[in-house]
Formats: structure tokens, C-alpha cells, sequence
């Protein structure tokens, strides 16, 4: 005989393992089933996770969880090939109690987030994975073909926290594929360093933690980001860029990133370094418009399956919890009224309107399309700003009146100055 849950969810990520603990603490019968050999072996991230999304469903978590650094720095560099204008902040009061975020590897991380779920009464079942969903004769969906011997599961809930693959909410007649100008396609690889190698060459305590973002030279003037984040004893140092722009540039992002490696800030951080894991994956980055409707009687999707990631700000890991915890809240409410069908399973999309996730979509909504047709920002201005940095930090005889001057000027040739402020306002209009 067929299996039967409460609920069955697609994924063992953040967004289905914080499903799975709100359901099972709501005391539902619940499945999670995980393709990879364990949580967290096929999933890939920079590495940055946010506690106050986690400490909701687990306060103080990170006393015990396999973290790596807690970060107080976090910085941007805009890059052109041999230069790099900086900004960023550091404070002490990010290690203090409660932190802001950490590093963490997910190999490590999300073992740990899935045995709490388990301890909470959820079932996880990894090396399974889902080919299909079972729809009943009125088309709502009543279970999960796992691709295993007599896999059908029968649920009055299946929520679909599958990442970025989504496979499945497709199939469910939700989402066409992500489009090229929609994700972003990152590569990233874990470099082995010393502790002390670490904490000297980036200034830190032991224990803390520092972020960099790269814009500019690093992706080429791409659309997209590099990144370099401390763990423990080894550095997380990644590149993505928008797919589109990778296709019309011939470049792959592996190309990226040994040149990023070459660059000299990036170098002497990483001298020495030995890489003992390389990963790649897609990253949904089509803000509010491309997101799939999250519904239908029977299913909700959740996480990055549902294009929840905030490139701009390097979160989705936050999102996918928070999508998570409302889609199992309102299973909880569905399995209560003996109803799951679109009428109440609606309260899902209609929450997470109200929340960050989709108030921040809705802002940064046409920040792609922004990028992509205004390419100064990442190819010109980087140079721009890096030789009016040059002309200001270098002492010559030049008084600093003829030196202001002369910066202005090399500005304006370059790009006059009504362009530069049209460039700004456009810019605020866009993201702001
Ligand atoms: C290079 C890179 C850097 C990033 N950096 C950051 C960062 O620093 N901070 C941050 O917050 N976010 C970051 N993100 C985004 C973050 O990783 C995702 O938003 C987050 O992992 C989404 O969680 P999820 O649970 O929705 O999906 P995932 O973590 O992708 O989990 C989905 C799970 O579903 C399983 N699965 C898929 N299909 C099936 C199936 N058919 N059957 C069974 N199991 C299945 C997968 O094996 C996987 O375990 C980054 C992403 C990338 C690619």
C-alpha cells in the first residue's frame, strides 16, 4: 500500500528544513524527502547566513551549529584590472551577542539544521529523489513519485522547496525555465588556508569573520559579483554573472574566476591556498517579475524553486527560511480546516507579500534590466572612480586647488558631469 504524510516536502535545504520544523512541532505528520546523500552535499552557497531568520525558528542556534566565522567586516571593492576602489564596515558589536551573521559550509551546516528537524518529529528520508507529483482527476496535487520501488507518497500537502532546479514546479504547470537576463550562473571553490594565515592577512580575531563582493574587473563588467568570504580554515571565493551576459561574452565563469585569482588584491589572500572543493549552480535572480505564482490546490513552492534570492544584498538562504516557515504555517492552518485547496494555501503568497522577501523583490524588481542596459556602471565608472582615487592620494607639487581642478576636468572628459548625475538619479529611480 501506498504511503500516506500530512505533508511531503521536495528538498532538505533551508527552505524545507524550516517547513519541516514549523510542521512538525505543529505536530503534523511530515516527510522530507532529500536527493543528495545527506543535507547539504549537493547544495552550494558563498556562505553567508543571516541568524535572525534562524534564530526565529531556533533560538540562539548558532551557540551550537557548526559555524564557521561570526563576521564583523564586510566590504565592497570595485575592481578594474590592477586597482580597486573600497568600501566598507567593521564593528566588534557583529561579534557581540546576538551576531548579524556568519560564515558557514552547507556540507556541515545543514546535517545539523536537518538533525533538529528530525528531533522535532519530521521524517527525512535523503538519496531519494522526486520525478513527479501526483495530481487527482480535478488536478490537484495529492502526492510524490519518489524514483524508487513502489515511490508514490500521498500527502494532503506537498510543498516543493527543490532550489533553483525546479524541475518539479514545472512540471506542476507553475513555471516556465528561468530565462537568461533571470539567473545567474556561480562558480565557487573552498581554498584550504591556515587559521593564523586567515585571521593575519585579513584582521581578524580569532573567531571573526570578514566578507568582500567584488564589482567591476572581477566579472569583466559583467553583471554579476565575485566573492571571497572567511571560514574557519579555509576561504570561500566564487564569481557569478547573469547567464545572458555570459552567452553573449563567450566567457565561462571558470575563465572568471582564475583571472579574478590573478588580481592583485585578490592574490596575496589566497597565496598558498589549496582548493579542496569546486562547485557551480544556477542563481534565480529575476526579482519580483519572475517569480512563478507560489500556489495551486495542493502545493506551494518555497525558496530559491520560487526565485526568492536578493542578489543586490547576497541573501537567500533568509528568504528561503522565511518562505519555508510561512508555507509551513499555513499547512498547518490547511491540515486544521481539512481544506488544502487554493482557498486557504493562497494565505502563503498572500504573507509573504507582507514580509522583507517580497517588499524587497518588488524594490529591486528592474534592477536587472537597469544593469543591463546602463553597462557603465560596472565597466566606466569602476575606472572612473579608480584614477580620480589615484590623482587624490598621490603627492606631487601640484597645489590641491590645480589638483581638485584637474580631477574634474579628467571627469568630465570621460563623461560629462549632467550624464554622471542623470546616471545617479536614474540609478536611484531603479534600486533606490
Ligand atoms: C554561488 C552561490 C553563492 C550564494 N551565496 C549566498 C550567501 O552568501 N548567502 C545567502 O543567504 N544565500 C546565498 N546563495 C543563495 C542560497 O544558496 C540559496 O538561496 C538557498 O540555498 C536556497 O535554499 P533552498 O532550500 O530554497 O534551496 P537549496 O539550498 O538549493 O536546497 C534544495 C534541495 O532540494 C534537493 N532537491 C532538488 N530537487 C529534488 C528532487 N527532485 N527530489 C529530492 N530532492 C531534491 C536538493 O538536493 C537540495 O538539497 C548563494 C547561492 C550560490 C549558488
Amino acid at each position: 500500500m501506498a504511503e500516506r504524510f500530512d505533508v511531503v516536502i521536495v528538498g532538505a535545504g533551508p527552505a524545507g528544513l524550516s517547513a519541516g520544523l514549523v510542521l512538525a512541532r505543529g505536530g503534523a505528520n511530515v516527510l522530507i524527502l532529500e536527493r543528495g546523500e545527506y543535507p547539504g552535499s549537493k547544495n552550494v552557497m558563498g556562505g553567508v547566513l543571516y541568524r535572525h531568520q534562524l534564530d526565529e525558528l531556533l533560538p540562539g542556534f548558532w551557540r551550537e551549529a557548526p559555524i564557521e566565522r561570526t563576521i564583523v567586516e564586510q566590504n565592497y571593492w570595485l575592481m578594474t584590472p590592477d586597482s580597486a576602489v573600497t568600501f566598507g564596515y567593521r564593528t566588534p558589536r557583529w561579534a557581540d551577542d546576538p551576531p548579524n551573521n556568519f560564515t558557514v559550509l552547507r556540507a556541515k551546516f545543514d546535517p545539523w539544521f536537518a538533525k533538529k528537524v528530525e528531533e522535532a518529529g519530521a521524517t527525512l528520508i535523503t538519496r531519494t529523489t522526486v520525478v513527479d507529483l501526483i495530481h487527482d482527476d480535478r488536478g490537484r496535487v495529492v502526492g510524490v513519485v519518489a524514483g524508487r520501488p513502489e515511490g508514490e507518497v500521498y500527502a494532503d500537502v506537498v510543498i516543493l522547496a527543490e532550489g533553483v532546479n525546479n524541475l518539479l514546479t514545472q512540471k506542476a504547470g507553475l513555471h516556465d525555465d528561468w530565462k537568461m537576463n533571470e539567473a545567474a550562473l556561480a562558480v565557487k571553490e573552498v581554498i584550504e588556508l591556515p587559521r593564523e594565515k586567515i585571521e593575519d592577512r585579513f584582521g581578524l580575531e580569532p573567531g571573526q569573520g570578514a566578507t568582500v563582493e567584488m564589482l567591476g574587473d572581477a566579472t569583466a563588467g559583467m553583471l554579476g559579483m565575485g566573492f571571497l568570504y572567511t571560514n574557519k580554515e579555509s576561504v570561500s571565493f566564487g564569481v557569478g554573472v547573469l547567464v545572458k551576459h555570459l552567452v553573449y561574452s563567450g566567457m565561462n565563469p571558470n575563465q572568471l574566476l582564475e583571472r579574478l585569482k590573478q588580481h592583485p588584491k585578490v592574490r596575496k589572500l589566497i597565496e598558498g591556498g589549496k582548493v579542496i572543493e569546486y562547485s557551480a549552480k544556477l542563481i534565480p535572480e529575476g526579482g519580483y517579475k519572475a517569480i512563478p505564482r507560489l500556489f495551486k490546490d495542493g502545493l506551494m513552492v518555497v525558496g530559491d524553486a520560487a526565485g526568492l534570492t536578493n542578489a543586490i544584498h547576497r541573501e537567500g538562504s533568509n528568504l528561503a527560511m522565511t518562505s519555508g516557515r510561512i508555507a509551513g504555517e499555513v499547512a498547518l492552518e490547511a491540515l486544521a480546516e481539512g481544506d488544502s485547496s487554493s482557498r486557504v494555501l493562497c494565505r502563503y503568497q498572500q504573507r509573504l507579500e507582507e514580509t522583507y522577501v517580497l517588499k524587497d523583490l518588488k524594490k529591486y524588481n528592474h534592477a536587472n534590466e537597469f544593469f543591463d542596459e546602463n553597462p557603465q556602471f560596472l565597466r566606466d565608472y569602476p575606472e572612473l572612480l579608480s584614477r580620480v582615487m589615484r590623482e587624490f592620494f598621490t603627492v606631487d607639487s601640484t597645489p590641491k586647488w590645480d589638483k581638485q581642478a584637474k580631477i574634474i576636468r579628467m571627469v568630465r572628459q570621460q563623461r560629462p558631469l549632467w550624464r554622471i548625475a542623470y546616471d545617479l538619479y536614474s540609478m536611484w529611480r531603479a534600486i533606490g
